[in-house]
């Protein structure tokens, strides 16, 4: 395919994601300005990101720090400028990579892993990053997610909201969650909105609630979803599962 054939597939799917999230906005009483489109772009390249950049996609991504940050680099070499949303579980040795490119880290899920992050955010950059706690809202934590009133504190939803709102270069923005596969995902944004409010009522910055992917974007937004994360539906199937 040509770089052309490229850019008019992805300003198709880019025009039917966006009327999908209108739509949903339009059946829910919301404002589509309310809902930020955050491109993932996992496994595909950095050529792709920059056609998005320049569609108007300035929301993008990414599940793993080796993929990220040479992406990350290119999109800089070429002078684009897009938010670098990093999504994926997080191991504590790669904080400080991440750290460097990341505007927004939406899977914080230990205080560990606050504590880690901060230091590096603290070592490597001069603005704070926006930091999402993770929710794993059916309370299993296998997959990723801190849980309300968890057994374990390092992964309680409180705790870990409390240390990234007390950490100094963490700044708290909200909350993030994957539905899980077993629940309607009515069921799981409900879940995931019910605890935001109260989470925002103890920290009233923190207001983004990121849920929603391709298959389930639009019950994300009926729930108050303030970004939704949409990777196949833009950039076509990938052949993994991740
Ligand atoms: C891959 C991924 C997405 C996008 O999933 P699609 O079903 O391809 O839209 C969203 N969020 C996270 C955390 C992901 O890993």
């Amino acid at each position: 395919m040509t770089a052309a054939d490229r850019r008019a597939e992805l300003a198709g799917a880019r025009q039917a994601v966006l009327e999908r999230i209108a739509r949903a906005c339009t059946a829910a009483g919301r404002d589509p300005a309310e809902v930020t489109l955050v491109a993932v772009t996992k496994t595909y390249p950095a050529s792709d990101v920059l056609l998005l950049a320049e569609l108007g996609i300035t929301d993008v991504g990414e599940n793993r720090d080796q993929e990220a940050a040479p992406k990350a680099a290119a999109l800089a070499a070429a002078g684009a400028h897009v938010r670098w949303h990093f999504v994926g579980q997080l191991q504590r040795n790669k904080a400080r990579s991440v750290a460097r490119y990341a505007d927004v880290v939406e899977s914080v899920d230990s205080i560990r892993l606050a504590a880690a992050l901060d230091r590096a955010a603290a070592d490597t950059r001069t603005a704070p990053v926006d930091v999402l706690v993770q929710i794993s809202v059916d309370g299993d934590p296998a997959r990723g997610g801190a849980v309300d009133e968890a057994d374990d504190p390092d992964h309680d939803l409180w705790r870990v909201a409390g240390a990234v709102a007390a950490a100094d270069s963490l700044r708290l923005a909200g909350v993030m969650a994957v539905a899980p596969r077993d629940w309607e995902p009515d069921r799981a944004f409900a879940t995931l909105a019910a605890l935001s409010a109260r989470l925002a009522e103890r920290y009233p910055g923190a207001t983004v609630v990121s849920a929603g992917m391709s298959g389930d974007l639009e019950a994300a937004v009926r729930h108050g979803a303030t970004h939704v994360r949409i990777g196949s539906s833009l950039l076509g199937m990938r052949n993994t599962l991740r």
